[in-house]
């Protein structure tokens, strides 16, 4: 039997209809978030929160027709309180600003106002890297004396808890916003301080734009100068909308170096350049192995391809990660290469790259300022 799609779900949709309005939810725009996956339907109806309550029978019988299609197992709808999305502030890559001039701490615009820059890390598809990658990114760049913000957005499969080694609630003191959890000289937030692992992940699909939003409106970040977001994998729309609501000062791709993945990667690359992101490069990540019994290196995916189709594709190559195995050993066990191994050329290479990037971002955000003539 064929699988139930996202299309037949919405022509159901347009049978229930908003008692405030009168109009069906689907034209109304109130449906957000939906994800299908082998017959498991999510999403959310957005309403006004004031009249949250006498929603309730809206969203039972939206529920109650999406599961009584053929194909679909089963149908968890929620409501949401959400605001519309209005134009990302700084997601144009950054504040234009006079040479020389002082840099307002406003990448974040209203939402984030002490953060100076968001960069988003993103990849095509899961498994590349990307955690370990905005891991020791965000390391890297703290090394180099930048106040630094950790913020997982991979509400599917959120490794910070895990990466990070840092376990626990955050904490509340005014009841309404949360203290960010730290370590390593990092802040850091994250669903999976939230939510319990059994929470299915189907159930998290219409969470992801309220979770982020959340995550960075009310939680205490204070100042930082930039703000690392390890993106959920892919490029589907969850990810593009996400990109729009997130006020980005750029992207950062981890690809490994097989084809398929880079493949992946230029879909990441054209769904940030639709949403006018600028992409500061592409990390190759198992660029190849050196194996620690005779030091010979193997190039396990094919070595470059990153870089070669970086070229291609006229973005920049920001550097290349061997598979190591202290990488692995490391990041499993919440102590990161860039911390535990500080000496190691693996956190030099990482350091590295966050240099890199870090010009990225004073460039995209005016942050440099240019040499002063003083005329004497
Ligand atoms: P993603 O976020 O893309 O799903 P992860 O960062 O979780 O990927 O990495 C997947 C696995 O690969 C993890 O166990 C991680 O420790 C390991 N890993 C990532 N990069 C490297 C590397 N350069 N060398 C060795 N292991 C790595």
């Amino acid at each position: 039997m064929p699988g139930v799609t996202n299309d037949l779900i919405l022509e159901t949709l347009k049978s229930v209809k908003d008692p405030g309005s009168g109009k069906d939810i689907v034209s109304a725009g109130m449906v957000q978030g939906l994800q299908t996956k082998d017959g498991h339907v999510a999403f959310a109806i957005e309403v006004d929160p004031k009249r949250g309550a006498e929603m309730e029978p809206l969203r039972k019988e939206a529920e109650k027709k999406v599961h009584a299609m053929p194909g679909v197992v089963s149908a968890t709808v929620v409501l949401t309180a959400e605001k519309k999305a209005g134009p990302a502030p700084g997601a144009q890559g950054g504040r234009p600003t006079q040479p020389g001039q002082p840099v307002p701490p406003k990448a974040g615009g209203d939402i984030l106002p002490g953060v100076r820059s968001i960069v988003a890390v993103a990849s095509g598809k899961g498994g590349v890297g990307k955690s370990t990658t905005a891991v020791n990114l965000a390391l890297g760049l703290a090394a180099a004396g930048h106040k630094v913000g950790l913020l997982d957005a991979d509400i599917y499969g959120p490794s910070m808890p895990r990466m990070m080694g840092i376990s626990g609630r955050p904490n509340s003191v005014d009841g309404k916003t949360l203290d960010p959890m730290q370590n390593y000289g990092i802040k850091v937030m994250s669903i999976g301080f939230m939510v319990d692992e059994e929470t299915p992940m189907i159930w998290r699909g219409p969470m992801v734009q309220s979770a982020l939003e959340q995550m960075m409106r009310d939680v205490n970040w204070g100042e930082l100068d930039v703000m690392i977001v390890d993106m959920p994998p892919g490029t589907g729309d969850a990810q593009l909308t996400m990109a729009q609501r997130v006020p980005l000062t750029g992207a950062v791709i981890v690809s490994t170096p097989q084809d398929i993945a880079l493949l992946d990667a230029r879909k990441g690359l054209n769904m940030f350049r639709k949403v006018d992101v600028p992409v500061f490069g592409i990390i190759e990540n198992m660029s190849y192995f050196l194996c620690p019994d005779n030091g010979k290196r193997y190039d396990i995916f094919g070595h470059g391809g990153a870089r070669r189709e970086a070229e291609r594709l006229g973005v920049d190559f920001l550097g290349e990660v061997p598979i190591e195995i202290p990488i692995r050993e490391h990041s499993d066990a919440g102590t990161p290469i860039v911390v535990s191994m500080p000496e190691s050329s693996a956190a030099e290479n990482y350091r590295n790259i966050a240099r890199t990037v870090w010009t990225k971002i004073e460039t995209a955000t005016g942050a440099k300022a240019a040499p002063r003539i003083v005329i004497q």
